[in-house]
């Protein structure tokens, strides 16, 4: 099945994730949830695995590979038992490629290796506590003196950004609007940054989630990230693979959820057969396989479209909203399938239920890819 999209190298790749899963991570995910973090050490074990370099230039130390080793990698990390660590592993898939796209050379050199290699944790910090949806109208400020710029303000909601080595950060250089946004790199340590917080969430527990705070923060002007006031389009540049891959965890989990209720409803005995002896259950499950089968249909034929160099950005946002509305329905049914349990940590399809919430949420909501979809649709 499938086998339009993927090959022989993307079974193998998905073999080794599930190895790494299990020697890696699963003996460990249900004290790593309960503890709210995972060890640093896990990156460079990522990193040596070759995880954390798929897709990006092999100059860099990364290793290319077509869009559906991506996809591949996202399916089974997913498999992992806890999104927000698998988020987690991942916040480089979103800081580092506007470095890659219009950062120097030097910039390329210096922070990018270093993260693929599992040795550094970058982050990106575009959201604030004023509002994550409208990008454009981002408060923090950063304003030039001399050889530095000179950064006030504070970025929320921010994925391991309690102990990223440095963060991708939008900031605001010029005027008001999308035309006076500017990337720089922070790194820790730089006086004036500081964790003010880490986040208590719903899910994602064994991932960080930072609060970043700058006061006259002195940057080096040389992080600058592409031209100033230029910013604004690397930020968009991201969130394409940003959204796909948010697709394609919703259709994932709720695979996994869909497989879990499937395992549960055969051996759950209600009035004297198992729950699958019920036709209302069979097509609780039925429906659940369908969303999840249009779900993984759909994001592979918008992968595939921007694999061929196509416009996607309309197909992107309809696809993460498809995606993630089927996933918030699979869920839904596979807590209600298991009943009583399905509410119990013990039982994965809580995690599941919890951890999912966030897809509608992150990377630009439902109503923004609404807004987009609609705006595309020249209506
Ligand atoms: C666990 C977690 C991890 C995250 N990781 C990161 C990260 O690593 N980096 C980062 O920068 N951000 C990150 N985010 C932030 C995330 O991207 C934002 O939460 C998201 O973009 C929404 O912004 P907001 O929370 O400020 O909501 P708001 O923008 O305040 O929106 C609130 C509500 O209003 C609606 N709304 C807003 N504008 C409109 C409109 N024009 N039309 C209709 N409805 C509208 C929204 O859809 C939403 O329902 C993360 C968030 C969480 C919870």
């Amino acid at each position: 099945m499938y086998d339009e999209y993927f090959g022989q190298s993307h079974i193998m790749l998905r073999e080794s994730v599930r190895k790494f899963i299990a020697k890696e991570i699963a003996p460990y995910v249900d004290e790593w949830e309960e503890e709210e973090t995972f060890p640093r050490e896990l990156y460079k074990k990522a990193g040596n695995a070759g995880f954390l370099g798929l897709g990006f230039p092999e100059e860099y130390g990364g290793s290319p590979c077509d869009i559906f080793h991506e996809v591949a990698y996202t399916e089974e990390i997913m498999r992992c038992g806890s999104v927000g660590l698998a988020s987690s592993l991942g916040c480089n898939a979103i800081a580092v490629p506007p470095i890659l796209a219009v950062g120097t050379k030097e910039q390329k050199q210096k922070y990018v290796p270093p993260v693929l290699a599992g040795d550094m944790i970058a982050v990106l910090g575009v959201t604030e506590p004023s509002g994550g949806s409208d990008v454009a109208n981002l408060l923090t400020r950063a304003v030039r003196k001399g050889n530095k710029y000179i950064v006030n303000g504070s970025k929320t909601f921010i994925t391991s950004g309690t102990r990223a080595d440095y963060v991708t950060t939008a900031v605001r250089t010029g005027g008001p609007g999308h035309k006076g946004i500017s990337l720089l790199i922070i790194e820790k340590g730089t006086p004036g940054f500081s964790v003010s917080k880490k986040i208590k969430k719903m899910g994602w527990l064994a991932s960080d989630t930072g609060e970043l705070f700058f006061e006259d923060c002195e940057v080096p002007v040389e992080n600058l990230v592409g031209q100033e006031n230029q910013g604004f389009y690397a930020i968009m540049l991201n969130f394409q693979k940003e959204r796909l891959y948010l697709a394609v965890e919703a259709h994932a989990v709720a695979e996994i959820a869909l497989e879990e209720s499937i395992k549960y409803a055969r051996q759950r005995n209600a009035f004297g057969r198992p729950l699958v002896g019920f036709q209302v259950t069979r097509h609780k499950l039925a429906e659940m396989a369908t969303l999840v089968e249009a779900s993984k249909q759909f994001d592979y034929r918008v992968a595939a479209k921007i694999s061929n160099g196509q416009d996607a950005f309309k197909d992107v946002c309809m696809a993460k909203n498809f995606a993630t509305t089927a996933c918030d329905k699979v869920v839904y049914d596979a807590v209600q399938i298991h009943g009583g349990y399905g509410y119990c940590r013990e039982y994965m399809v809580e995690r599941l239920y919890r951890d999912s919430r966030l897809f509608s949420i992150g990377g630009g909501t439902y109503e923004i890819m609404n807004e987009i979809i609609s705006k595309q649709m020249k209506l």
